[in-house]
């Protein structure tokens, strides 16, 4: 088995966008919006600015208050959709409970929506001719890409089927030419799909639901699971120690998909920087 190393990858990604900010002397921005307290999101959040500020690209932070209301959300959105310093906007999911997320991520202009949640960049992926690829599953696909594995005519299966990570990451599989299947809490013969798998994508959100019976031998096996377990450790979906040693690569978590998932996003507003000085 060979450990994927997502920290080393997303650091050579973030590497390669900070030296051609850096030879095309670009100058690009990222408005972050937080709306409340949520410790989780106040952590993403800075993990972010981090990135922006080992990549070159300034971040503009918006931290709202718990009881902003939707409209006043909307208005800022408006403003920076309008503001030509800010290239990628980004808007800290979950919101307030209060706050319709469909409503607030549908308002971000297509050209900044450097997530790609907005339904006009999620369509361009359905035809494959987008802008923007999701954070998440684009670093998937760099993941995989790194091991030198062949994706074209093999098995894939993606447990999961969200909008921000399951479904979409079947498209880029679809999009690479991959067999594709895409698992949820009501697939029948769940094991013996997923055991199928030459590349299984878990996307679930629940701690030691991939077990070894699971898993095919030398499988290529991307856990994009974040879990705590009972001892309140940071884990994935795999049941790693078990997994490990019948697959040929495997990502650990923390470590895999994680930090990829914010290179990605660095990734997105080089582009939709690019894209808007066309
Ligand atoms: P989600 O919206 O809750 O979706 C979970 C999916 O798992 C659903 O499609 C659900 O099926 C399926 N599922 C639940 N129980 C199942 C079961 N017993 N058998 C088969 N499928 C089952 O979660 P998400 O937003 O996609 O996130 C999934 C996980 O990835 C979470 O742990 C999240 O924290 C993590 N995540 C990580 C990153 C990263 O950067 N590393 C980014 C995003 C998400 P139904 O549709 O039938 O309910």
């Amino acid at each position: 088995m060979t450990l994927i190393d997502g920290k080393a990858v997303s650091a050579a990604v973030k590497e390669r966008i900070r030296k051609e900010i850096e030879e095309k002397n670009l100058e690009i921005g990222l408005a972050v919006v937080i709306v409340g307290n949520d410790q989780a999101s106040r952590v993403y959040v800075n993990n972010k600015k981090k990135a922006c500020e080992i990549c070159g690209i300034k971040s503009y932070e918006y931290a709202l208050p718990e009881e902003t209301t939707e409209y006043q959300l909307l208005k800022l959105i408006d403003d920076l959709n309008n503001d030509s310093r800010v290239n990628g906007i980004l808007v800290q999911l979950p919101l307030p409970g209060h706050i319709n997320e469909k409503e607030v991520i549908g308002y971000i202009s297509p050209e900044k929506d450097v997530d790609a949640f907005n339904a006009v960049n999620v369509g361009k992926i359905m035809i494959g001719n987008y802008s923007f690829l999701p954070c998440t599953p684009a670093g998937v696909m760099e993941l995989i890409h790194s091991t030198g594995t062949e994706i074209s005519g093999k098995e894939c299966v993606v447990i999961g089927r969200s909008n921000i990570v399951g479904k979409p990451m079947a498209m880029l599989l679809l999009h690479e030419n991959a067999t594709v299947t895409i698992c949820h809490s009501k697939t029948a013969n769940l094991k013996e799909v997923c055991a199928r798998a030459d590349i299984l994508v878990s996307a679930v959100g629940r701690a030691g639901f991939v077990t070894a019976d699971m898993v095919k031998a030398g499988a290529v096996v991307i856990d994009v699971g974040m879990n705590r377990n009972a001892e309140g450790k940071l884990c994935g979906d795999v049941d790693f120690e078990n997994v490990k040693d019948k697959c040929s690569f495997i990502t650990p978590v923390p470590g895999g998909v994680g930090p990829m998932t914010i290179a990605m996003l660095m990734e997105n507003t080089l582009r939709a920087k690019k894209l808007q000085s066309l």
